[in-house]
């Protein structure tokens, strides 16, 4: 693939949609950003797509090559089409794939947005080389994409597994996944505020406002109770990722999200308790690490997205 073979990268969230263009070592050339507003329907939302695209197109003075999409999931990677997303109210059975394959008559292709992430750190970042990674994101839910034999691990039908739904305490919260104590239930950022909060005073002051930001920074200045808390945090994280370890024995774990801003924090509970928990596999062998690729990771995965399906496996930055 010529070295001036440049993609479009659509990243469609349900509170914004960025657009750029990325060349083939993943660099993004330049951007745009706007609000998603679901609500005033998908073709108007695709208007404003191919408008960011023809003007980041056009500043950068190149002809796209093809175009690549990273969706909020559910999606349908092989029809192009998205499923039932909370975020994305009216836009079941919609097409992106379809219109801007139309609309730019160029190859496009869509993944949702962890395994776009995934596309991104396994060609461009921590896992560039490698071929078994997983990435993990951890924010208000857990989510991750796998790549293995340097392929997106698909299940039957083109389903994506969702790693954060494993079960790790049985005797945990009810999630509206219908387990109780998946991983996610348990290790997301809103579960670390609803733990701190239990063991405050009724009526404190310093239970509202409460992040699992506030609870990192309560714990670097030395507060014990969000000390105990970043801990049990670790735990839980730790936990999931010792599962993904004894499952996959990956060459490289990626974590990502806003509650891995604060990674140095639970990384010394989570190797812990990976060390404990993985006695059958060579664990040493799985490096573990914070995702490499910043706030780009979205706009990378998606041009990824692109060059991993109609340029296959072997295509790296
Ligand atoms: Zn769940």
């Amino acid at each position: 693939m010529a070295e001036r073979c440049i993609t479009g990268a659509v990243d469609i969230g349900g509170t914004k949609i960025a657009v750029g263009v990325i060349d083939v070592r993943g660099h993004v050339l330049d951007r745009r950003e706007s609000p998603t507003c679901p609500t005033e329907g998908f073709d108007a939302a695709m208007e404003r797509v191919c408008g960011m695209l023809e003007d980041v197109a056009r500043g950068v003075g190149v002809e796209l090559c093809g175009i690549g999409i990273g969706c909020t999931g559910p999606v349908d990677p092989i029809h192009g089409v998205i499923g039932e997303v909370n975020f994305l109210p009216g836009w079941k059975g919609c097409n992106p794939v379809e219109w801007l394959a139309q609309r730019f008559a160029v190859a496009t292709a869509m993944e949702n947005d962890a395994d776009a992430a995934v596309l991104a750190e396994s060609r461009c970042g921590a896992g560039r080389g490698k071929d078994s990674i997983i990435c993990v994101t951890v924010g208000t839910g857990i989510g991750g994409g796998i790549v293995l034999n340097g392929s997106l691990y698909r299940g039957v039908a083109g389903t994506h597994p969702e790693i954060g739904h494993h079960v790790i305490d049985r005797a945990g919260p009810l999630c509206f996944c219908g387990a109780h104590g998946c991983w996610e239930v348990l290790a997301r950022g809103p579960a670390m505020v609803e733990r701190m909060r239990s063991r405050m005073p009724p009526g404190s002051g310093a239970r509202q406002g409460l992040t699992a930001k506030t609870i990192c920074e309560l714990a670097r200045a030395g507060d014990a109770v969000a000390s105990a808390e970043v801990v049990r945090e670790g735990h839980y994280l730790g936990i999931g990722i010792a599962n993904l370890v004894t499952l996959f024995a990956p060459q490289v774990i990626t974590l990502g999200g806003s509650v891995m801003n604060a990674a140095d924090l639970f990384m010394p509970e989570i190797l812990a308790t990976v060390r404990r928990h993985c006695g059958l596999v060579d664990w040493q062998r799985t490096t573990i690490t914070p995702a490499s690729l910043g706030r780009d990771t979205p706009l990378i995965g998606a041009g990824m997205v692109w060059r991993h399906r109609f340029e296959g496996a072997e295509a790296r930055c």
